[in-house]
């Protein structure tokens, strides 16, 4: 029996194989007698297992060793408080505005940081393009850049993250990354901190990935919660309290299903990202050739994992949501702030799903043309 094609932004599709082998280890992990969820966080069970997934995430983004690894509970948005607590020093930081996420995260960041500087933004397009880095006003001496590098409700992505030294920015970069982590590389020479909640790309809610400089922590604000000090959570390895067992064992799984994906010649995260190159151009082809639909996004700006449409005929909605479920293709439904539709192609939706979608957006079409 064939699965339907889940088109979630969020938690989102998991690769068939990671669901498969977590029930069959579901009761008894590798002959221990005892499930994952039920094992302590301290034995050797677990530390294995929390071993296994932070060397394979280092080892698939390539990130260096002067980067800490933290895996931790609160989602992105618990992030946007974390982040100035402990990296504002209570001086100024700066914002990218690019949509909804990277709106929320300076709005958040207005409590705990001295000030809040909008150093560029894209809200005059209707957030339909990303503001060139060249035009960016950085304030000077500000704790920290912070950008969104994947608009998850807009559809726009960084596919190159910006060089601020080459600006004349001396600010680390934090990049907001939940949406498209593990999608393609990272270039870790223009990264002082990025953050990403597991749900899009990685496994399921309820664990946030931080990857982090290490010289950028050790300087929380003294209201910090000691549970949320990068310095304390990086000293314990992400055992200062209980970290989320279940979200870390099932991110292993990615990773190892990552590692082990190929196209041609190209293997883990460079298979990844020449898929996902694949995918979204099926896809946008397909909308971009069409008469009822339309995607609103500049074309160098466009998400590979996130593709907000609209039906030219607004009255067709509920039909072709309706159509799309019964031939097995769910939650298309756009974000409600937005409307219309939204495809979400993060890693676990192989290219016969989009193909899918793509034959019955020609179908639904040519019904309704
Ligand atoms: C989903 C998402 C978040 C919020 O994550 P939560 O886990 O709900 O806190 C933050 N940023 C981006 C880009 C997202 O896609």
């Amino acid at each position: 029996m064939q699965r339907p094609y889940n088109f979630s932004a969020g938690p989102a599709a998991i690769p068939e194989e990671v669901l498969q082998r977590a029930a069959a280890e579901m009761l008894d992990w590798q002959g221990s007698g005892m499930g994952v969820m039920e094992m302590s966080h301290r034995g050797k069970e677990f530390l294995s297992i929390y071993e296994a997934a932070e060397a394979g995430f280092r080892s698939l983004l390539s990130i260096p060793p002067e980067f800490k690894i933290l895996f931790m509970q609160g989602g992105g948005l618990a992030e946007n408080a974390i982040v100035p607590l402990n990296l504002s020093r209570a001086a100024g930081v700066d914002f990218v505005v690019t949509g909804s996420w990277s709106q929320k995260s300076q709005k958040e960041a207005r409590k705990y940081a001295s000030e809040v500087n909008i150093a560029a933004s894209g809200e005059t397009s209707s957030f339909t393009t990303l503001p060139d880095p060249a035009s960016w006003t950085p304030s000077v001496g500000a704790s920290y850049l912070h950008i969104c590098s994947n608009e998850t409700i807009n559809g726009v992505e960084f596919h190159e993250l910006p060089d601020l030294r080459a600006l004349g920015c001396d600010a680390p970069l934090v990049v907001d990354f939940s949406s498209h982590v593990a999608s393609r590389p990272v270039d870790w020479s223009r990264v002082g901190l990025a953050f990403g909640g597991a749900q899009k790309n990685i496994g399921p809610a309820g664990l946030t990935i931080v990857v982090v400089r290490e010289d950028l922590i050790g300087q929380a604000l003294p209201a910090c919660p000691s549970a949320f000090d990068y310095r304390l959570v990086a000293d314990n390895h992400s055992m200062y309290n209980t970290p989320p067992t279940w979200g870390i064992y099932m991110a292993g799984l990615t990773f190892d299903w990552l590692a082990r994906q190929t196209e041609g010649e190209a293997h883990g995260i460079a298979a990844m990202e020449q898929r996902n190159i694949a995918k979204a151009a099926l896809l946008y082809g397909t909308i971009d050739g069409s008469q009822l639909y339309y995607n609103k996004v500049s074309p160098p700006c466009r998400s590979r994992m996130n593709v907000p449409f609209f039906l030219r005929n607004e009255a067709l909605n509920d039909a072709f949501l309706a159509g799309a479920r019964e031939r097995g293709l769910l939650q298309l439904k756009g974000h409600k702030s937005v409307g219309g539709m939204r495809a979400s192609i993060y890693n676990a939706m192989p290219l016969a799903g989009v193909q899918a979608l793509v034959d019955y957006l020609h179908d639904f079409e040519k019904a309704h043309g």
